[in-house]
């Protein structure tokens, strides 16, 4: 017998999920196309699985790695493949040509190298702009040589879909985000000032979170990530009430039952004292599953359908829980970490992180199935 512990991976509710955004997107009043975010092995649910699943529906595919977005092109992908960071060294411009990957540019070293490597094909190009963020893209100042670049590298063909122009927002999920996603668009609007021609150009600006909440930021193409994935990207609203359905559902049993009285404590640092005897089931999960070690006793879990809660730490393959109120519940009962009926987020919250964190850090000794 393998461990009890296992990740389901619904592909109905990523297409759900994946369509849910393109109609939100589409309430801003733009067609808008929706690249579906699938870096870090898309969100920790299996890169080759979640395109598979989208395959046929979705517009693109966006990621960070060539070496994925190869892969993705050998899976049989042939829509848009957006690389998020662009390439990093002029070696990697043959691949991106070879494969047809479209390249986000964010600085001009990038432009200098694309020039120099003189492809026979052009990469579609997402001119990524820093608006506020100050992580990645052009600064008002550089946009003058980036437009010498581009005129050469382009021709006058940049109306054609060859050039998108992006930035990011920074704080589209936060309460009161608003100010500052306006803020951003006046800054990315007045660093296009000088630039007649970008006005016809495609714009692509929205997160999951800006999707949600701003529509109207979503342009031409939009970027859900997290909410493929059934994840909110707010912390005060959760998935459900977004319409959003979980993609990852992570399943364990318990398999050890310890009664305990008043005063005993369990597990590492003895942090759980328990106040009455307490029935104490220990799950076969733990951080090396990908579980959060920082998740405190208190923390959300639901044992044979039925939600309760951890006590004390959580170890390295185990944690416990409290089954003095489950009284039926006992070994062999399933237990569901986060998921269907327990929430990824909430988690999250619990553990002082977001549903993101979770998904990413799903351990590889964990058995993914796709149901
Ligand atoms: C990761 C990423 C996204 C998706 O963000 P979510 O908050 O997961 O929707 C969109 N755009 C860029 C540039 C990203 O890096």
């Amino acid at each position: 017998m393998p461990r009890p512990i296992e990740a389901g991976v619904d592909l109905a509710a990523l297409r759900h999920n994946y369509l849910l955004a393109r109609r939100h997107a589409a309430r801003g009043g733009h067609a808008a196309k929706a690249w579906a975010v699938v870096k870090a092995n898309a969100y920790g649910h299996g890169l080759l699985r979640a395109a598979a699943a989208l395959g046929d529906v979705a517009d693109g595919f966006a990621l960070l790695d060539i070496d994925e977005a190869v892969r993705l092109r050998q899976a049989g992908i042939r829509q848009p493949i957006l690389l998020l960071e662009g390439f990093f060294t002029a070696a990697d411009l043959a691949a991106c040509s070879e494969h047809q990957l479209s390249v986000v540019i964010h600085c001009l070293d990038q432009l200098q190298m694309l020039r120099q490597a003189r492809l026979s094909r052009r990469l579609p190009i997402y001119l990524k702009l820093n608006s506020g963020m100050n992580r990645l893209g052009l600064v008002a100042r550089q946009l003058p040589a980036a437009r010498e670049h581009l005129t050469v590298l382009l021709g006058d063909g940049d109306g054609d879909g060859g050039l998108t122009l992006m930035t990011h927002f920074a704080e589209a999920d936060a309460d009161g985000g608003e100010a500052c996603i306006r803020w951003q668009l006046e800054r990315f609007a007045r660093m296009l000032d000088g630039w007649p021609q970008a006005a016809s150009l495609p714009v692509s600006l929205a997160n999951s979170a800006a999707i949600l909440r701003y529509p109207s930021t979503a342009r031409d193409w939009v970027r859900p990530g997290i909410m493929l994935y059934g994840g909110s990207p707010f912390a005060s609203e959760d998935a459900e009430s977004l319409g959003l359905r979980p993609v990852m559902t992570l399943r364990s049993r318990i398999l050890a039952v310890q009664d305990i009285a008043a005063g005993e404590r369990v597990g590492y640092g003895g942090t759980f004292v328990a106040t009455r005897p307490t029935r104490v089931g220990i799950v076969a999960c733990g951080y090396a599953d990908g579980y959060p070690r920082h998740a405190p006793g208190g923390t959300p879990i639901v044992v044979d359908g039925r939600r309760t809660q951890t006590l004390g730490r959580v170890s390295m393959d185990m944690l416990a829980c409290d089954l003095t109120d489950l009284p039926a519940a006992g070994v062999g009962s399933p237990v569901v970490l986060w998921g269907e009926g327990m929430p990824a987020d909430a988690v999250a919250t619990a553990a002082g992180t977001i549903s993101y964190e979770l998904f990413c850090a799903l351990a590889r000794r964990v058995p993914v199935r796709a149901v």
